[in-house]
């Protein structure tokens, strides 16, 4: 496995294995990793040549500069599992590395800015888009994988496929969530539960199996409801939960029983705040 810390040189490796005509595909990460995202690593060595992960944690998605700070780093470890995972090469810059000079470009994402985890963490889109636009830039993958844990983000990046015209080529595949026996999804914020904590955000991934399996024609107010008093009741602050169209996640209120519907939930066990998503429909 290759591990590089500048853009020049990682450019030089990449671009003699595109001129061997190499499919290069590509999984941004922040580190602290799980087996969700040694799943993206295994999704991506199964479609491409070369296998790229960079551990890079944006300081510019974080509208918390708090959750910044308290973000949990386990660098040896990661490598050690990218490794063990079959990844090829790591990227690891630094936050000069990648904005020379402070990112001021803004993105058109429209609604999905405003809703959900746009209208809850401001900025943090953005944040995202300003990322992934200079990671994409530097690798020129041809694949990238996201996990679907991040429902919304999946879609912000979508968008940013669209609007950037030097990534029309990438294509974007989505990696199923990867679950704990409870069915807790993986996630590096999982580090900072207490052991009793871990336990009860078990119940998040049970709330949206209460909603998969209430759901019917009609409205869902009430069912929404329940579904809030159940994590309150658990013991968690709920951020939101909410059932929207799975495709444009515009909130479904009344549902016709036809169109495709995801849950979204976001909620705070003491200060870590935890998110959610399931498929209603499939
Ligand atoms: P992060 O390091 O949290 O920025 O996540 C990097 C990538 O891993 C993103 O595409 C996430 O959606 C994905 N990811 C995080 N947790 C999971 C999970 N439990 N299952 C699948 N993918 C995940």
């Amino acid at each position: 496995m290759w591990m590089f810390k500048h853009e020049k040189s990682l450019k030089i490796y990449l671009n003699r294995k595109k001129t061997k005509k190499q499919v290069i595909g590509f999984v941004p990460t922040m580190g602290a990793l799980h087996q969700g995202h040694i799943s993206l690593i295994e999704a991506c060595n199964k479609k491409s040549d070369r296998t790229v992960c960079s551990i890079f944690v944006n300081p510019t998605q974080f509208n918390d500069k708090k959750d910044l700070e308290k973000y949990p780093r386990t660098l040896e470890k990661d490598v050690q599992m990218l490794f063990d995972g079959g990844c090829h090469v790591v990227f690891l810059p630094t936050v000069t590395e990648i904005y020379p000079t402070p990112p001021t470009q803004h993105y058109d994402l429209g609604e999905l800015e405003q809703i959900f985890e746009g209208s809850s963490r401001p900025g943090h889109f953005q944040g995202v888009c300003q990322v992934v636009d200079r990671l994409f830039e530097i690798v020129q993958p041809d694949k990238v994988f996201f996990g679907q844990k991040d429902y919304q983000q999946c879609m912000v990046i979508n968008r940013l496929l669209a609007l950037v015209p030097n990534f029309s080529k990438i294509t974007m595949k989505i990696v199923p969530t990867q679950r704990e026996a409870s069915g807790l999804a993986m996630s590096s914020r999982n580090l900072r539960l207490s052991a009793e904590q871990r336990t009860t955000a078990a119940q998040l991934y049970q709330t949206l199996l209460f909603l998969k399996t209430k759901l019917h024609p009609g409205q869902l107010s009430n069912l929404l409801e329940q579904s809030k008093k159940h994590l309150f009741d658990a013991g968690f602050r709920c951020d939101y939960i909410s059932i929207a169209h799975a495709a444009t996640l515009e909130p479904v209120q009344n549902w016709d029983g036809k169109i495709p519907l995801v849950a979204l939930v976001a909620a705070f066990l003491g200060e870590v705040r935890l998110i959610d998503n399931l498929l209603l429909t499939d």
